[in-house]
């Protein structure tokens, strides 16, 4: 995995660099979270970097990620339902697979929502604001960020967690008790992919 995303970079695919004021913070986020991900998420990034979905997503245990607007993915292990949320894979050191440290994001520009929006979300009044427990140390000036963009990118997402939590929805009903890991990510992006060419 190491070698293929210095690959990545190399070929100069979708590295792009990062600006302020993430560059000088040390990318915190891209090391403290498992970031949970939509299918659509996931067909997006398998697209730009050729990855397979095993090899840079993980079904992280429920209660590890907290509360989260996806849906809990049933999933046999062992011989017992397990509960899961989707997330980006994490190296040792607690980084996300992606991270390329202080020179930014491998994936950026199919970098999934979460990271996106992130440290933002939009309040009821339909605002941008910091959102509840993030652990981003900087007060963003006006002008580092794009109010309007963010709250379109905070919609989308919002948008896809919902076609996403249908096809979860679907899979648990149908294919749970007997679904594994590989069954359920082969699942996943045909219908992810189906559900976004619908849309075009
Ligand atoms: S969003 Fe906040 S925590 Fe994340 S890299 Fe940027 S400044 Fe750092
Ligand atoms: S995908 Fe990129 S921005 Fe998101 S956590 Fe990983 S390295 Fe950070």
């Amino acid at each position: 995995m190491e070698k293929k995303v210095s690959r990545i970079i190399k070929k100069g695919k979708i590295d792009a660099p990062i600006c302020e004021p993430c560059a000088s913070c040390g990318v915190k986020c891209c090391n403290r979270f498992a970031v949970p991900l939509t299918g659509f998420d996931v067909a997006r990034i398998a697209e730009a970097t050729g990855f397979e979905a095993q090899e840079f997503c993980r079904l992280e245990k429920a209660e590890l990620i907290g509360e989260a607007p996806h849906s809990k993915i049933f999933i046999v292990e062992g011989g017992k339902i397990e509960e899961r949320l989707l997330a980006l894979k994490r190296r040792k050191n607690e980084y996300c697979v992606f991270s390329l440290h202080s020179s930014g994001c491998a994936i950026w520009g199919a970098h999934p929502y979460a990271c996106i929006v992130y440290p933002f979300e939009l309040g009821e009044d339909g605002k941008i604001r910091y959102g509840n427990n993030f652990v981003c140390p900087r007060k963003w000036a006006d002008g580092e960020f794009d109010a309007k963009k963010t709250g379109e990118a905070i919609r989308k997402m919002r948008e896809e967690i919902e076609g996403y939590n249908k096809i979860v929805r679907k899979w648990n009903a149908q294919f749970a008790k007997e679904g594994d890991e590989k069954k359920f990510f082969a699942y996943l992006l045909k219908e992810s992919r189906e559900k976004a060419v619908e849309k075009k």
